[in-house]
């Protein structure tokens, strides 16, 4: 038996201050696709804003109704996949605003498990790197190399071509 260890490894910025200019555009963007958001249910409102590689930016939002949730990392995928043959993601800035009593928006969110093994087989489809900006409405921002660095050990379509 062997005990591996595998780090993980982040950028984390104070404020967006710290950023260049186009990562707080990205993160503008980000921040306008959050007032987009329909979250009636949850109340927590997340905008994401992804740059490709031809320079464009796209907008995603969280999206309830009464029998379907779609995280704005999804509703963002699948508007790419809807109306691109290709693309590549260079990065993608993930903000919210929690609409909760009580509550604070003042710390970077992270994408949740699922988004995370979405956007990994989009990483991998592109075949380049898709950096993940990490904030809120304001304070720290982090900043992730690549999505598989936020997933290790991940599924992938690797394991359904495995033969015997
Ligand atoms: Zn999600």
């Amino acid at each position: 038996m062997q005990k591996k260890i595998i780090s993980f490894e982040y950028e984390e910025y104070e404020s967006k201050n710290e950023l260049n200019d186009l990562d707080k555009e990205l993160i503008k963007h980000a921040l306008v696709a959050v007032t987009q958001a329909s979250a009636q249910f949850s109340h927590f409102h997340v905008g994401v804003a992804a740059r490709l590689s031809d320079g464009s930016i796209h907008l995603g939002s969280n999206k309830e109704n009464t029998s379907i949730t779609n995280c704005a990392e999804q509703t963002l995928l699948l508007h790419l996949q809807a109306t691109n043959n290709d693309f590549a993601i260079e990065s993608i800035a993930v903000t919210f605003q929690n609409m909760n009593p009580n509550t604070t928006s003042d710390f970077p969110i992270t994408p949740c498990g699922k988004c995370r093994q979405i956007l990994l087989e989009d990483e991998q489809r592109s075949k380049s790197p898709m950096r993940i900006i990490m904030t809120g409405q304001s304070g720290k921002v982090f900043i992730a190399p690549s999505v598989l660095s936020m997933l290790p050990l991940a599924y992938g379509e690797d394991f359904l071509q495995h033969n015997k």
